[in-house]
């Protein structure tokens, strides 16, 4: 991804405030993205590398990816949770069979226990991106009960109507993350582990850094990403206030956030820096990710990355600050202490630069506001709110006419392939936070902007619901009207020079993966634009859980993409501890033709299969959400 040096909008806020103590040269280069630093990051250095340079070991392996499309059968793609009786809708997605072979004209639903049972027709939908489909919408039925829907000889899963079909699940995806804890044993799945984390890359000095939650399929421990799964179980505590018996606890939930932010405090050097990671791997490689003989000064210790990057710090502090308020209560020391560490962070850096860093600075200083009250961060969220917003493109852009309202990076459509719906999700947040911000309104129409003239547009461009990964911009070629694609793949046209795609190009470099933290990211912006837009909330709990319902089973491999639930799961790529109940895999991507793949022929792809933690943490953020707004 393009990385502005210093792209307009971006105003000397923070000296507008208080004295800017910027680092060294060498840091502020950092500062801008330079540096390989995070999991995207490191997997951009690869570019050159082959596919089996991934892998530590073992013979080469062959790239799968056109045996990956989604057969033809099975045809129905039904969430596999089920619904919530009285919230979103109850949409089913069947594949059309080919051409020649005459279309089912109806399905059947049937509880599964009671002679309950009705047909109804199946429409063939207009136009679907994703092959064409028949579509039923039974939201009408709100009985609940287990049912099956049959189409031809075709039986779905048996999936229920019932209001807690998501909220049940979330207590498996927190458990994740105890399967992912370092540095400790983890009975069942792991003997204690990394006691000899690690040395510093830049002079070799052993630094204890033990503990820490494993981010992925792998053991590496990115700190961007881990501390998101700080963020989402905060998040769960302050959206569930009153957990119901079967919920999460708030006791379980303070001990595993303490757990993982022992690490995340020792990674913050003396100057209130963040370093990276932890055995992210040296010179771009995969030497890092191993076990270790727990021995210090051996030869098989880990690097640690002294690199700081502005993400991470704000990451950081968001992570922290919100540690200050949900450990108020229960131990006000360490909320003390968390707090701190995160004001140090915050005071050394400066201004954001690429419009990630400036959403998560504009989370971190909502955080700080609510952790301390102090206007200071007032004045801040309003400057930032104002970048965040001039960085929306408000005109049509790319000769065409139909959506606007996306976020640019410099003179890009922004797209992320994690933090996708990051900007407009900031600009909630500084609207919940200060309601009384004299741009408040601006912040929200932004925000209202983006739903009406781009997601839901968007996300109506194909039957299962699902909002494309982003928009390319393509150049016009010699012809008149050619447009000639970023990269040597197919895109989608719009109009004009304005492209888009479901799925990562796969000819822009080595590494691209499936997008199901792109969607769930979209699944939260859509909740939270439910709490703070009422008069959209409807249209948007109704998209929201249609992003969710892909990575549960609607889709068009009828596979549940996390572990232990649904079914038709594929084989996690896992390469040290194998499944994790609870465990949310990277899902489908998308081949050159933007058509969707996914492994389920035990090829451990990891690009589909590997579980990466931001998966869960959205998952549980964007559900603990929809918790309440969907009641
Ligand atoms: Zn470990």
């Amino acid at each position: 991804m393009a990385r502005p040096a210093n792209p307009a909008g971006v105003t000397a806020w923070r000296a507008a405030d208080k004295e800017v103590v910027m680092a060294d040269a060498e840091n502020r280069g950092q500062d801008r993205g330079t540096s390989p630093l995070g999991r995207r990051q490191f997997l951009g250095t690869l570019a050159a590398l082959p596919v089996a340079a991934m892998a530590q070991e073992g013979p080469p392996v062959s790239d799968p990816v056109e045996k990956m499309t989604a057969p033809a059968r099975p045809a129905i793609a039904l969430n596999h949770l089920g619904f919530r009786p009285h919230a979103g809708r109850k949409v089913l997605v069947v594949k059309a069979p080919p051409p020649g072979v005459t279309p089912p004209r109806e399905f059947t639903l049937r509880d599964v226990v009671t002679p309950f049972r009705f047909r109804r027709p199946l429409t063939l939908a207009a136009e679907s991106d994703l092959g064409p489909c028949l579509t039923a919408d039974f939201s009408d039925l709100d009985r609940p009960a287990l049912y099956q829907i049959t189409v031809g000889d075709e039986h779905s899963v048996q999936f229920a109507i019932r209001d807690d079909v998501w909220r049940r699940t979330l207590p498996k995806a927190v458990g994740y993350y105890r399967y992912q804890r370092c540095g400790v044993e983890v009975p069942g799945v792991h003997p204690a582990c990394h006691l000899d984390d690690a040395r510093r890359r830049d002079n070799g000095q052993h630094v204890d850094v033990t503990g820490g939650w494993h981010d992925a399929g792998d053991l590496r421990k990115w700190m961007d990403v881990t501390m998101l799964n700080g963020i989402a179980l905060l998040n769960l505590m302050r959206n569930i206030p009153e957990p119901r018996p079967g919920d999460v606890s708030h006791e379980q939930i303070l001990e595993e956030v303490h757990f993982g932010n022992r690490y995340f405090l020792k990674m913050q050097d003396t100057d209130g820096k963040i370093w990276a990671d932890t055995a992210g791997g040296v010179n771009g490689d995969n030497s890092d990710n191993h076990w270790t003989d727990n021995v210090i000064g051996t030869a098989d210790d880990r690097y640690l990355n002294t690199e700081k990057r502005s993400d991470v710090a704000a990451v950081f502090v968001t992570l922290e600050a919100l540690a200050a308020q949900g450990y108020s209560r229960s131990d006000a020391a360490y909320a003390r202490q968390c707090l701190d560490a995160g004001l140090r962070a915050w005071n050394a850096f400066g201004a954001p630069q690429t419009t990630l860093e400036l959403a998560w600075w504009a989370m971190a200083t909502c955080e700080l506001f609510r952790a301390t009250q102090d206007p200071v961060h007032r004045r801040h969220a309003a400057l930032i709110g104002r970048d965040l917003v001039e960085r929306q493109n408000r005109s049509f852009i790319a000769e065409q006419k139909q959506v606007r309202g996306f976020w640019m990076d410099g003179n890009q459509p922004y797209v992320e392939v994690v933090y996708s719906a990051l900007p407009p999700l900031a600009l909630l947040t500084l609207s919940e936070t200060f309601p009384d911000a004299p741009d408040r309104n601006r912040w929200l129409d932004a925000v209202k902007l983006h739903l009406d003239e781009y997601l839901f547009p968007m996300s109506q461009r194909s039957a299962y619901g699902i909002v494309p990964l982003g928009l390319f911009l393509g150049e016009y070629a010699q012809m008149p009207h050619t447009v000639k694609e970023p990269t040597p793949e197919s895109y989608r046209i719009i109009d004009g020079r304005l492209l888009y795609r479901y799925f990562m190009p796969t000819r822009k470099q080595f590494w691209w993966l499936g997008t199901t933290s792109h969607l769930e990211g979209n699944a939260l912006l859509l909740a939270r634009s439910a709490q703070l837009c009422p008069d959209r909330a409807k249209a948007c709990v109704e998209l929201a859980y249609r992003q969710l319902e892909w990575v549960m089973g609607a889709n068009p491999f009828a596979a549940c993409l996390m572990t232990g639930e649904g079914m038709r799961n594929p084989y996690p790529h896992s390469r040290f501890v194998g499944l994790i109940p609870g465990g949310i895999m990277n899902g489908i991507a998308g081949n050159a033709a933007d058509q969707p793949i996914l492994d389920m022929d035990y090829e451990l792809d990891w690009r589909t299969g590997e579980y990466w933690s931001p998966h869960v943490a959205f998952y549980i953020w964007a559900n603990s959400v929809l918790e309440n707004v969907a009641a």
